[in-house]
């Protein structure tokens, strides 16, 4: 089998082509190929008609790159040879939502038009779904719990009776753009995560909000706070600040200080969350996704926190982490498998498609 993926919810204009066996599982045999056109602003976060403008520009090129590749894939020492008369690829996956609706309809536009151009069935994945399921799926894991920290999200999911169940979420604004938003502030190009990864190495722990409400999390006190450290202001008279890329500070506390404090906190947040969540459903799995996900410290927390009570944890290589069009092919694999195809009149896009809407057709087939 092999399922084109297309991917574009916000900042990566990504195809991918997943060739495989057996979708089910993971063989010596499955092939990855990502091709990722990735949209960089020029200033500040992501722009939504920017990123539309991007995708539009981006995803064409990506695309054909994956079909040449399938091609070859068909022709020379894939799973299934195929002549090059016929289709490449057994279906196009692409990412339905949640995301920037711009970018979503470029999706897929795209990717009705190459089912079309094939004569191949459609499938519609739920972005946040691929997240954790490319994580289940190489992990070999059976039913873990999920914990997705990417940049518009923050979830906690676990399985049960067919859905995926958001047993915990962000209350305001998703992690990885929190982080973003204090790197906009002290005037660090976007994204800012993998910068206060690198800052917080050589700072001191300084002391910002926690807030965890049951099995909920909000980013957006810490955020304030942060942003007031360094610019060293009062909670009461809060102003713009700057500091240069090196983490020098104008005033206030030292940006990697506060660095080391936002990774800290956050993260504690996150691995709290997830204990509970195991501990509550009695799972001991435990798989990360997302492009938070890629943060070394915030897979040594979890991973320390799983050791501690006997679980298991995984996090798939940063490829598969963040944005990635080979999340939407493997997923769509297991999709197609399972019979979960959609019809091109029925392929809306759906901008706030949320996880737990998702009926999981695919797991029923793996057991069978
Ligand atoms: P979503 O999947 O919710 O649509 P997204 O489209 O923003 O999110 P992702 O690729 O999942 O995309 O995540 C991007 C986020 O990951 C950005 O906010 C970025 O700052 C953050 N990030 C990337 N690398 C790191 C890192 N090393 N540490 C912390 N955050 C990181």
């Amino acid at each position: 089998m092999r399922i084109l993926g297309i991917e574009g919810t916000a900042w990566a204009a990504s195809a991918a082509v997943f060739e495989t066996p057996d979708p089910a599982q993971v063989t010596d045999d499955d092939h990855v190929f990502i091709e990722t056109d990735a949209y960089a602003p020029d200033s500040g976060g992501i722009h939504p008609r920017e990123a539309a403008e991007h995708m539009g520009e981006a995803i064409p090129t990506v695309v054909e790159t994956a079909i040449e590749h399938a091609h070859e894939r068909a022709t020379a020492g894939g799973t299934d040879e195929r002549g090059t008369d016929s289709a490449p690829i057994d279906a196009v996956a692409f990412a339905r939502g949640p995301g920037l609706g711009p970018c979503l309809r470029i999706v897929a536009t795209a990717a009705r038009a190459v089912a079309q151009r094939f004569d191949v069935p459609l499938v519609g994945v739920n972005h946040m779904v691929a997240h954790l399921e490319v994580g289940r799926h190489r992990s070999g894991f059976d039913s873990p719990v999920c914990l997705n920290a990417s940049g518009a999200n923050a979830h906690i999911l676990g399985y049960r009776n067919g859905r995926y169940r958001v047993l915990g979420e962000t209350m305001d604004t998703g992690v990885g753009n929190a982080i973003d938003k204090f790197t906009r502030h002290i005037g660090w190009s976007h994204p800012g995560g993998p910068k206060v990864e690198q800052h917080a190495r050589d700072g001191e722990y300084h002391e910002l909000p926690y807030v965890v409400k049951g099995m909920d999390f909000s980013f957006s006190g810490i955020m304030s706070a942060a942003k007031q450290a360094v610019d060293g202001v009062s909670a009461s008279d809060a102003s713009g600040g700057s500091s240069d890329e090196h983490g020098e500070s104008d005033g206030g506390v030292p940006v990697d200080d506060v660095c080391r404090g936002m990774e800290e906190t956050i993260f504690a947040m996150l691995t709290e969350v997830s204990e509970r969540a195991l501990s509550l459903t009695g799972a001991d799995e435990l798989v990360l996704g997302g492009g938070v996900g890629q943060n070394d410290r915030l897979q040594r927390m979890l991973g320390e926190m799983c050791e501690q009570r006997g679980a298991t944890f995984y996090a798939p290589e940063n490829r598969f982490l963040r944005d990635n069009a080979g999340m939407i092919a493997i997923l769509g694999a297991k999709m197609y498998a399972a019979g979960d195809t959609i019809e091109i009149e029925d392929s809306q896009i759906d901008s706030n498609f949320r996880p737990d809407e998702v009926a999981v057709a695919w797991r029923g087939a793996e057991e069978s």
